[in-house]
């Protein structure tokens, strides 16, 4: 077995019009007690992880490279003290791109960071400035060129697509200019409208237009194939790699690997129970530094176990192991995904590999949302 540790930085600079992650621009304030507690929480929840080897480290947000490095570097050795760190084999920060500069390069370097996500999004200016993203095109480029210089060769970038004002065009050279950057990872996610942000209030008040779905679905097939001719294995529904590749922390998402997640917002999974921090900056630096747990607790349901295995199976190239969903939830269970699944290994849209485990096919890929509601749980 192995485990991850996530850590929420909920700091940016400025909000993008489109994000519901929990974040705020209190970073001058909160910034000093925030990292504090959360090295207080790495020490009071350890435990969680049941002495098993941490492997992966992801710093997450919010914006991670907003955080001064002489706080980022507290950060880590409060975490290196607290934690067992030292079999960590992924070390992931997550930055937008003009921060990206020499010396941020340089730093995380020697704070043991060996692989980088990017929040590119796209690669033309004027969508950049119109989702309120503070980086252009061309220091995309340049971030890549420092933290190659630096050392960090494995980086990740992130992109939209259907975002306002794209056409499956412009779509075709932002993927052309993202795989130029030659990433060894891409994650692409499809916009959706959340409400409460702004970009939900622009399309209320029609000043921004949403891109028709089947223009959405046209982006997507020309990334999955796009990307497969560079050379990427498409692992999971929004996310590619190059071999040897794949993110590992993330994968522990999908495989039911336990995690521990620190920070404001942080969920965490320890192989039973999920838990969840409050998405309040304040509660949760109030009651950490009291030494109480800030997290609440979830025991999910049979049901709830079950849909979620079928849903994260379906999403990734493993797939559902339907001996192992037989063994888990029983007959009944293992009945119904089977005969659901027929009629989509019928259409074309799933396929069985390696005897049990049943994956989407490209095809059932382009319909996932669909295919997994069916073969999510009914009555049983
Ligand atoms: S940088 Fe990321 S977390 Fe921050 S507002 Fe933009 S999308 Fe949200």
């Amino acid at each position: 077995m192995m485990a991850g540790v996530y850590v929420h930085i909920p700091f940016c600079a400025s909000r993008c019009s489109y994000c519901d992650f929990f974040s705020t621009l209190c970073l001058a304030d909160a910034g000093r007690p925030y990292v504090d507690a959360v090295i207080a929480e790495a020490g009071m929840r350890r435990r969680e992880l049941r002495g098993e080897p941490i492997l992966t480290l992801y710093l997450g947000g919010g914006t991670p490279s907003q955080l001064p490095l002489p706080l980022l570097s507290r950060l880590v050795a409060g975490l290196r003290a607290a934690l067992d760190l030292d079999g960590v084999v992924e070390f992931t920060v997550e930055a937008n791109p003009d921060d990206v500069v020499p010396e941020w390069c340089a730093a995380v370097n020697s704070l043991g960071v060996n692989r980088v996500s990017m929040g590119v999004q796209s690669f033309e200016n004027s969508i950049l400035r119109a989702i309120g993203r503070r980086h252009n095109a061309a220091q995309v480029n340049e971030a890549v060129a420092h933290l190659r210089q630096a050392g960090i060769s494995n980086i990740s970038i992130d992109l939209i697509y259907g975002l306002p004002g794209q056409t499956v065009d412009s779509w075709v050279q932002t993927v052309a200019r993202a795989i130029a950057l030659e990433p060894r990872h891409v994650s692409a996610y499809g916009l959706t409208y959340e409400e409460g942000t702004r970009l939900w209030r622009q399309r209320e008040r029609g000043e921004v237009v949403e891109v028709p779905e089947d223009e959405c679905l046209e982006m997507y097939r020309i990334l999955v194939e796009r990307l497969h001719a560079a050379g990427f294995e498409h692992y999971e529904i929004s996310n590619f790699a190059l071999p040897g590749y794949r993110s590992r922390h993330n994968s522990s998402y999908w495989d039911e690997t336990p995690y521990l997640g620190l920070g404001a917002a942080a969920h965490s999974y320890d192989g039973t129970v999920r838990r969840y921090n409050p998405s309040d900056l304040q509660g949760y630096i109030d009651k950490v530094t009291a030494g109480e747990q800030a997290c609440e607790t979830e025991a999910l349901t049979r049901r709830e176990r079950y849909d979620e295995r079928v849903m994260l199976g379906l999403r990734t190239s493993r797939g559902v192991d339907a001996v192992r969903l037989r063994e888990d939830f029983g007959d009944r269970a293992w009945q119904h995904f089977t005969r659901e699944a027929q009629r989509h290994i019928d259409a074309g849209n799933v396929r069985i590999v390696d005897n049990a485990r049943y994956v989407l096919t490209p095809n059932g890929i382009m319909l996932s949302d669909g295919i997994i509601r069916d073969l999510m749980s009914d009555d049983q």
